[in-house]
Order: structure tokens, then sequence, then C-alpha cells
């Protein structure tokens, strides 16, 4: 098979880019890994979720395994899924923009480094997204950076129990505003307004953004683009120019197939990319594939995230929304971050046991136990603080030779800690945390164990040098001119904020240097 761009990965980049490619006339082939997911069979899968089983991991014995080392484990599991549409189809949908100065952290702070574009670079690229993906918000973040469209969206109304904590952050000076989400809070892009119904890891109803809704069937009405699933990318072959020529990719049947194409885009997500690249190995490339920095795989980062409780005496009528709709960015924008990490503050709607977990850690039965499911239930409330990450050398995806996937591939290893600048911005925002609880005149119980977030970033970060950053400002690989990385592995530092909203505003702008490549190209012959 021939395309003009094969994408690997049907995900939120690889989704992005493939409509972004469709609309302007570029011939696309889309090679997913997982399945297409039957919109028809949401509700089977809620029950399944309610089941506490995962719907979007492989149906393929082996193909999700991979293995941890380092002081913190970093699983995978729940942390990302399988199939078009991608990790969007399990994530909470939280799109907030970055500020101008998550992208100059060395500059500002003398820690990290720089991006190599700016917030006004993504700007018109955020504005793109945020109409794609439908998000609903409001401009009454005073640490937002500038605007040039109001939210696509009007936002989500607090919650009741958002009146505690509007009430205390008033008292105590902190910000408190809506966080932006690409869910629907009316009918938009022909799914449905959003029906509260708190399953957001499997939306029954399509109103939570997710590309297999958003982009891939547009894509494919372009009449441009092609999405093969169950066709597993195993490697990537160069020619003897240094190009890459051929993605080598099987099915179930594991049996090898061949796409070539002019250009080649990693959209696999930031541990599949590096698995990819590694295994790409060649004698121009015996380090892996647009390795010669040595970074692909290093400096990975998360968001460390802890939830801060307090006990309350009324109840604060949890569990009425699945997702949260306020939180407060105060801290992820003041504050020295050359010694501690920025972070956000979440506002949860879903703190504290449910009543079945309740009734059964009480073992009683009968008017007793009715009684203490009524007094127990909906007397917590919640804080959830995700703190930024610094990038860290010893933290690292690398190949595993010892344990193999379905097709026989080595598989990811991840090796992960947190270390003294992230450990004291998480003391800082259970300080922030308890103190806001106590306001509102609950007893401050305590804090969960430490839970890095289903966020994978900065395997192969972009940069100005090639020899400390593995992708340029456009996404292409420095060392291999017909290859593209896309997604949280480009990011340089993770920030405090969620990573999606900026995948898909740099997927767009990759996606348009692309197109205007392949044209030059042609108009010189
Ligand atoms: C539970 C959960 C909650 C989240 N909540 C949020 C949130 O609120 N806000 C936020 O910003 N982010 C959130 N995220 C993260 C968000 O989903 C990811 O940042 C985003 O989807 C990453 O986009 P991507 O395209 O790089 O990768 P993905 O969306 O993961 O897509 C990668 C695709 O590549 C495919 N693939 C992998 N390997 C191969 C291969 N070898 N060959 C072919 N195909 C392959 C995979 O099957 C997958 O479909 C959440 C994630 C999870 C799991
Ligand atoms: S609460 Fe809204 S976004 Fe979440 S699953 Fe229900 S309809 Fe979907």
């Amino acid at each position: 098979m021939e395309a003009e761009v094969c994408i690997v990965g049907a995900g939120a980049a690889g989704g992005i880019m493939a409509l972004e490619l469709g609309r302007l006339g570029v011939s696309v082939v889309v090679l997913e890994s997982g399945p297409r997911h039957d919109f028809a069979e949401r509700r089977q899968y809620v029950r399944k979720y309610l089941r506490r089983e995962n719907p979007w991991q492989s149906p393929l014995e082996g193909q999700d395994r991979h293995t941890i080392g380092g002081r913190v484990a970093y699983g995978l599991e729940g942390r990302r899924a399988r199939g078009v549409g991608g990790s969007t189809l399990h994530w909470e949908g939280y799109a907030l923009r970055f500020t101008a100065g998550d992208f100059r952290m060395r500059s500002q702070h003398g820690i990290a480094d720089d991006w190599p574009i700016t917030y006004d670079d993504l700007e018109p690229y955020y504005a793109r997204a945020e109409a794609a993906l439908g998000v609903a918000g409001a401009s009454d973040d005073s640490s937002a950076s500038p605007r040039s469209s109001p939210f696509p969206l009007p936002a989500f109304p607090f919650s009741y129990s958002d009146g505690f904590f509007a009430r205390a952050c008033s008292t105590l000076g902190i910000g408190f505003h809506h966080l932006p989400q690409a869910r629907n809070s009316v009918a938009y892009g022909g799914r449905s307004q959003c029906l509260a119904c708190s399953t957001c890891h499997v939306c029954p109803t399509g109103a939570k953004a997710s590309t297999d809704l958003t982009h891939i069937p547009a894509a494919e009405a372009t009449g441009k683009v092609r999405v093969l699933t169950e066709a597993s990318v195993l490697r990537l072959e160069i020619d003897r120019a240094g190009a890459i020529s051929t993605a080598v990719y099987a099915g179930p049947d594991r049996v090898e197939r061949r796409l070539t194409a002019k250009i080649f885009v990693l959209a696999a997500g930031a541990v599949e990319n590096v698995r990819l690249l590694l295994l790409s190995r060649s004698a121009d490339f015996p380090d892996g594939l647009a390795n010669r920095s040595g970074l692909v795989g290093k400096l990975f980062m998360s968001h460390p995230s802890v939830d801060a409780i307090g006990r309350v005496k009324d109840n604060a009528y949890p569990y009425r929304i699945g997702f949260s709709t306020a939180m407060s960015r105060q801290f992820a924008v003041d504050g020295d971050r050359s010694t501690r990490g920025a972070f956000l503050l979440e506002f949860l709607n879903s703190a504290g046991p449910k009543p079945g977990e309740i009734a059964v850690a009480s073992r009683l039965t009968g008017g007793a136990l009715r009684r203490q499911v009524q007094e127990e239930f909906g007397r917590r409330l919640g804080i959830r603080i995700y703190c930024e990450q610094l990038p860290d050398r010893a933290n690292s995806v690398s190949l595993n030779p010892r344990v193999r996937d379905y097709f026989g591939s080595a598989a990811p290893h991840i090796t992960y800690r947190i270390g003294p600048y992230e450990r004291s911005a998480l003391d800082e925002g259970k300080k922030v945390a308890a103190r806001i609880l106590e306001s509102v005149g609950a007893t401050y119980v305590g804090a969960t164990p430490l839970s890095p977030a289903a966020h994978q970033i900065g395997t192969h970060r972009m940069g100005a040098d090639p020899r400390t950053s593995v992708v340029d400002l456009n996404l292409r690989a420095h060392d291999v001119p017909n290859l593209y990385l896309v997604g949280s592995g480009c990011f340089v530092t993770a920030t405090a904020s969620p990573p999606t909203l900026t995948i898909a505003a740099l997927a767009i702008r990759a996606a348009e240097h692309i197109a205007a490549e392949m044209a030059s190209a042609k108009r010189s012959g």
C-alpha cells in the first residue's frame, strides 16, 4: 500500500492530524493498532466499566504488556487506551491551555528549558483545537493568558459542593474559577448535551469529546483519509538516503505487511512512539531511529497528584456530577518555580466512599446499616492537587528485551521517580488545600497516596538544537527528514496543566507545516 502520509495511531494527535491533512488535500493512511469501538456498544462498555473492567485495553493477549522500575511505580494500566480515539476514549476531558510563562521556564525561573515556540505562536491553534473538540469554559481565570476568541461552549454551572469551596476561596483570597473541558454543556458538533450520568471514562452519549467522534469520521469524509484498524506498526525501515521508506505492520494474524509513504508521523503516544523508534534500530541509527541526541525515551514526566480530603457535618451531595466543574490555577502561575513545582487545585465533585463501599466496610445489617450509610455518605469534600514535574534524566522509557508483547517485540520499561521539586509542590498544595477545607468548616482528614496522572510527557522533546532535542519546532525529527513525532512526548516541560489541548494545538500546527512542505515539493517538481 502507498500513501502520501502514513500516521501511526488514531488517538488525540493522530486523529487531529488526519482531519487537518485530509482537509488540506493530502492523502493519508492511518495505521491504528486497536479496533474501531462501535458507538452502539457503549452501553455494554459502561456495564463493563461499572464492573471495574477496562473496555479500552487491547484485545490481543500481551499487547499492553510493560514493566516498571524506579522509586515510584508508573504502570500504564488505565493510563492509556487502544483503538480509534486512543486515550481520548478514556480521558476525563479537562482541556486547559498552558500559560505564556509555561513556555519560558528557563528565562523566567532559571530551571529546565524554554520551549522553541511561545504561547503567542500557539494561540491561534489553541482556538482551533477548542472549536474542534468543543471546549466549555468561561473567561474567569485571571491567571490565564490572553485569548483571541471566547470559549466555543458556555461553562458548566458550578456544583452544590463548589459553593463551599467558592466561599472559602473568597475568604482566603484564592482564585476560584470554572474548569474548561471538552464536554458538551449544550449540544455541539452533532453530539448530545452532557446528561450528567457520571461514567465519563466511558461516555455513553458522546457528550465528551473523543477523536473517534470529533475527528475520524470527518477525516474519512474528506475522501483523502483511510484508517486501517488492528494494524500494529512493528518498526520503520529507512532507505539508503536516510529517509523512512516503509512502515512494517501486522494484524492479529501476526503476518507482516508493508506501507510506503513520503512522510511518516508517529502519533502512538509518548511511550509507544519511543518504543517504535528504539525497535527501528539500524546500522545508521544503532541507538534507535532519530536518536543521535541520545534523548529518545529520556526525560519522561507526568503530573504527580494527591487528593486532600476533609470531613463535613452536612451533606455535600457528591457523585451527582461525574466530573469536576471548578478549579484554581493561582498556584500554577505564581510563586518561585525555581525551587518548587507549580500546582493546580481541582475541586472534586466525587470525594469519599460511595454508599456501597460504606455498607461493605460497616459490616452492619438492617436499620443500623441504613443509618450508617445515611450518616456517612456525602460527608467528604476533596481537592485534587496536580503538580508540575521537572525533566529528569533518571526518568525514562526504554525497551525490556526479556519481556515480549503479542508480536514478540520487546515491551516498554518505565523508570520513574519524583524528587524534592515535586514533593515540596505537593506539600505546599496539601497545606493550601487544608486551609480551604478548614475554612469551610471541614475537619482535615489527610491526603490519599501519591498517584501520577495518566499523562505521559517529554520522551522526544522539541528544540532548536539537535544535540539537546529530538524534534524541531514543527515536530520534525532532527535526524530524519520525513519523520514527525507528535503528542506530549515532544513537550519540553510538563507544566501543571493537563496536556491534551496542547497536543491538539501542536498537531494542527504540524499538519499545516507538512501540507505546506508537500505543496512546495510538488511546485519545485
Ligand atoms: C483515564 C485518563 C484520563 C485522562 N484525562 C485527561 C484530561 O482530563 N485532560 C487531558 O488533557 N488529558 C487527559 N488524559 C490524557 C490524554 O488522553 C492523552 O494526553 C492523549 O490522548 C494523548 O494523545 P496521543 O495521540 O499522543 O495518544 P493516544 O490518544 O493514546 O493515541 C495513541 C494511539 O496510538 C495507537 N498505537 C499505539 N501503538 C501503536 C502502534 N505500534 N501501531 C499503531 N497504533 C498504535 C493506540 O492504540 C492509540 O489509539 C487522560 C488519559 C487517561 C487514560
Ligand atoms: S456525565 Fe456527561 S460526559 Fe460524562 S459520561 Fe455522562 S454524558 Fe458523558
